[in-house]
């Protein structure tokens, strides 16, 4: 193909996804509303409208008012068009959202189903999502992906997992999970899949003004985070960025089991807690109540995590969203450690660059990513 014809390729594709996002940003629209927001002819509209309702992509969604006193067709993004999955796997239990294609949540729901790397459990993970997929009426053709996130750091080449210690198993394959989903899946950290609901959830097309930054501290009976830049997740070269429960936060502190001493891990756990109240709810209740052991071991316990914010704001200068286990118990004492992570940064009055998650939840990031790259090929 000549130069000419590829550059027409792209510029008809490139008018296709304006007409497409503009859509997808404002909702309903006619011809003529397009045609003058996106300074296209009004042909060129109706021939894009007609190519994306062919594919299924845009509804007529019924007549308008329009500025002639005619009624004009109005158009939308077909929101039933396809879905993204998203699972998220723990040891215990498997988390799963269903999102339509403007991200828009279909179904949500968790199953006991404890971990184990073998024939029948990723079998029971499998009829969970289809089981589920029926219920909100949805057919796997239909799905244009299934993103799985494991408390796991995953290999370069995305098939397997390098380190599942939290499952109790190094090495997790991807493949074993495709045997029993018929649609194409890949997998993610936990912690860039969280942090990936967090920046992004409620703008399906992965695009939006004002782009910012965001670092996302999970804080569980693991830590760890991701680091989101223009809202594009930083790996760093070797996907091990955002290690943040391995940062040193004591000198020749307590040992962490992996293998050092002083890990912020070791201070900012979340077993930290529940082991003194029994469960984390039970820590929170006692700290309501003003018990005196469980206030100096919060008092001890929000230090670190302040100590672990502030070194997380010096090197990059941008909110730090705090989610996990914790991020559902700390709104009450949100100000409190705004206050102390405050004091320790020189360009810090406030501490209001920390936010409580909004527990979207990896689920939702894992399906995210799935519907951005569906998105991003059209
Ligand atoms: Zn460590």
């Amino acid at each position: 193909m000549d130069k000419q014809g590829v550059s027409n390729i792209s510029v008809k594709r490139l008018n296709m996804r304006a007409v497409f996002f503009y859509l997808m940003e404002r909702g309903s629209a006619s011809v003529r509303d397009l045609s003058v927001a996106l300074d296209m002819s009004a042909p060129t509209v109706i021939q894009n409208l007609n190519e994306l309702t062919e594919r299924k992509l845009v509804v007529i969604e019924g007549m308008r008012e329009s500025t002639g006193g005619r009624k004009a067709r109005a158009y939308n993004v077909n929101d039933r068009a396809c879905f993204a999955a998203g699972l998220d796997v723990t040891r215990a239990d498997v988390s799963l959202a269903i999102l339509g294609l403007r991200g828009q949540a279909v179904l949500n729901a968790k199953s006991r189903l404890p971990f184990s790397d073998r024939p029948e459990y990723y079998e029971k993970v499998g009829r969970f999502l289809s089981d589920h997929l029926e219920k909100a009426g949805v057919v796997p053709e239909e799905l244009v992906g299934v993103g799985i996130s494991l408390p796991a750091i995953i290999a370069g080449d995305g098939q397997s997992t390098t380190n599942a210690d939290p499952l109790g198993k190094r090495i997790v394959q991807l493949h074993s999970f495709k045997q029993y989903i018929p649609r194409p899946c890949r997998l993610l950290n936990d912690a860039n899949a969280g942090g990936y609901a967090e920046f992004w959830a409620g703008n399906p097309i992965g695009s939006r003004q004002g782009l910012k930054n965001l670092v996302y501290l999970s804080v569980s009976n693991t830590v760890g985070g991701s680091i989101l830049i223009e809202g594009r997740m930083f790996g760093g070269d070797d996907q091990h960025s955002a290690e943040f429960g391995h940062m040193t936060l004591v000198p020749n502190g307590k040992f962490c089991y992996c293998g050092q001493k002083g890990c912020a891990y070791c201070y900012v756990n979340t077993r930290i807690l529940s082991d003194v109240g029994g469960t984390l709810e039970g820590f929170f209740r006692q700290l309501k109540k003003d018990d005196e052991n469980a206030r100096a071991v919060w008092d001890k316990y929000l230090g670190h995590l302040a100590l672990l914010i502030n070194n997380i704001r010096c090197a990059y200068d941008c909110e730090v969203v705090v989610g996990g286990y914790l991020g559902r118990f700390l709104p009450p004492y949100l100000e409190e450690l705004r206050t102390r992570t405050a004091v320790r940064n020189i360009f810090e009055r406030s501490g209001q660059y920390v936010r409580v998650s909004a527990q979207t939840g990896a689920a939702m990031g894992a399906a995210l990513t799935c519907l951005h790259s569906f998105i991003e090929e059209i």
